[in-house]
């Protein structure tokens, strides 16, 4: 019978490649969007589609009486600014997004019986005290900085969903990404890949932030959407078993592309793949708590997933480049 999945935030850059995936596994999607920082572009290619319904709504907002027509077998949570720029320009708006969205799936999940999966971060560890960062570290965050809104909206977000499987035994899984890129991010994100595309394809000042020495590692999208498919395969009492076997009650793993790099060196990959650029780097202030080093380690997705991500960061890199010229095109 044809599964149905819901996915919050799903006209987003990464929500927006899980619905086309879902779709093409035979799917129906519900993607519920408030069009924040997505957009209606983002699902030009599957919109059509008879298996495909939008809802635009706010997840502040949605309860679960509203979708009492609808029996998901799936839950993905996704709804939520992800970029610096976007998350802090309302605060107040990002911290409730988390904690209202989580809420929402998770009675959902328990009403229906459904697998969730919610999509956490790798700021849950903010400026960590461990490299790399394995899923036990408990982070060292900020609870009254300028990304305490996002880092702790998030951090609240992993307790209810563990509260909810303690209180009720709910199906809820998490992953942790780490910094994600490729099509389909907006042009005006403002998270550094895209801007560093942006910027060069547009001869602009390359702008980076400090002195690009702090370190990233990033992730192109498909490794993403592969390992979140994965894990959902997975049955509930699977990854029980595989997540109370070493003593976690979360069945949390870390999702990212353990090839760390400085944002310096991000910048020179950037120029390297776009010659005719004239861009040149400029050095700005570095925002407040912005963390040191990242990078993932992934050994749990590894055992329990058997996945690790598979495209180089000069593929990825020269993918998007691609995306953003085709879209520089069809806007002249
Ligand atoms: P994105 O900004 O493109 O997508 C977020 C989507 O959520 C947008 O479509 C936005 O309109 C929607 N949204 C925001 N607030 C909403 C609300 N209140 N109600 C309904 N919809 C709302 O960012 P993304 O990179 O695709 O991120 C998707 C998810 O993955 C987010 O939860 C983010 O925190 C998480 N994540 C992303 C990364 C990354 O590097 N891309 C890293 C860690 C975690
Ligand atoms: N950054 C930068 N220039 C930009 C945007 C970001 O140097 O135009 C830096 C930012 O300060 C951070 C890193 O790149 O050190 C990654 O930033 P991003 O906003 O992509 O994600 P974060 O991992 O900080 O959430």
């Amino acid at each position: 019978m044809q599964k149905t999945a819901l996915v919050t935030g799903g006209a987003g850059f990464i929500g927006s490649h899980l619905c086309e995936r879902l779709l093409g596994e035979g799917f129906r999607v519900v993607a519920v969007d408030s069009l924040l920082t997505g957009s209606l572009e983002n699902l030009a290619s599957f919109k059509e589609n008879p298996a495909f319904t939008f809802v635009e709504r706010d997840v502040r907002d949605a309860t679960e009486a509203e979708f009492a027509s609808c029996k998901f077998d799936e839950i993905y949570n996704l709804a939520c600014p992800a970029s610096p720029v976007h998350y802090q320009a309302d605060p107040l708006r990002t911290a409730l997004t988390s904690i209202k969205g989580i809420l929402l799936s998770l009675s959902l999940a328990r009403r229906d019986g459904a697998k969730l999966l919610h999509a956490s971060t790798s700021e849950i560890y903010g400026d960590p005290l461990q490299h790399p960062q394995k899923e036990e570290h408990w982070g060292n965050v900020n609870t009254i900085g300028i990304r305490s809104c996002y880092d702790e909206g998030k951090r609240m977000a992993e307790t209810l969903l563990c509260d909810h499987i303690r209180t009720y035994g709910t199906d809820a899984r998490m992953v942790r990404i780490f910094n994600t890129y490729g099509p389909r991010m907006h042009p005006q994100d403002g998270r550094v890949v895209s801007n560093f595309i942006v910027q060069a394809l547009a001869d602009a000042d390359i702008t980076i932030y400090g002195d690009g020495s702090q370190t990233r590692s990033f992730q192109f999208v498909s490794d993403l959407i592969e390992a979140m498919r994965k894990y959902m395969a997975l049955g509930k009492d699977e990854v029980r078993a595989f997540f109370s076997a070493r003593g976690f009650i979360a069945p949390v793993i870390n999702t990212g592309n353990p090839d760390e790099r400085t944002v310096k060196e991000l910048a020179e990959r950037t120029l390297a793949l776009i010659p005719e650029s004239k861009s040149k780097i400029v050095l700005k202030p570095l925002p407040g708590d912005d963390p040191k080093r990242r990078k993932p380690d992934i050994s749990l997705a590894k055992t329990l997933l058997g996945w690790e991500p598979r495209v180089t960061l000069d593929e990825g890199l020269a993918k998007t480049v691609e995306y953003f010229k085709a879209r520089k095109e069809t806007s002249k």
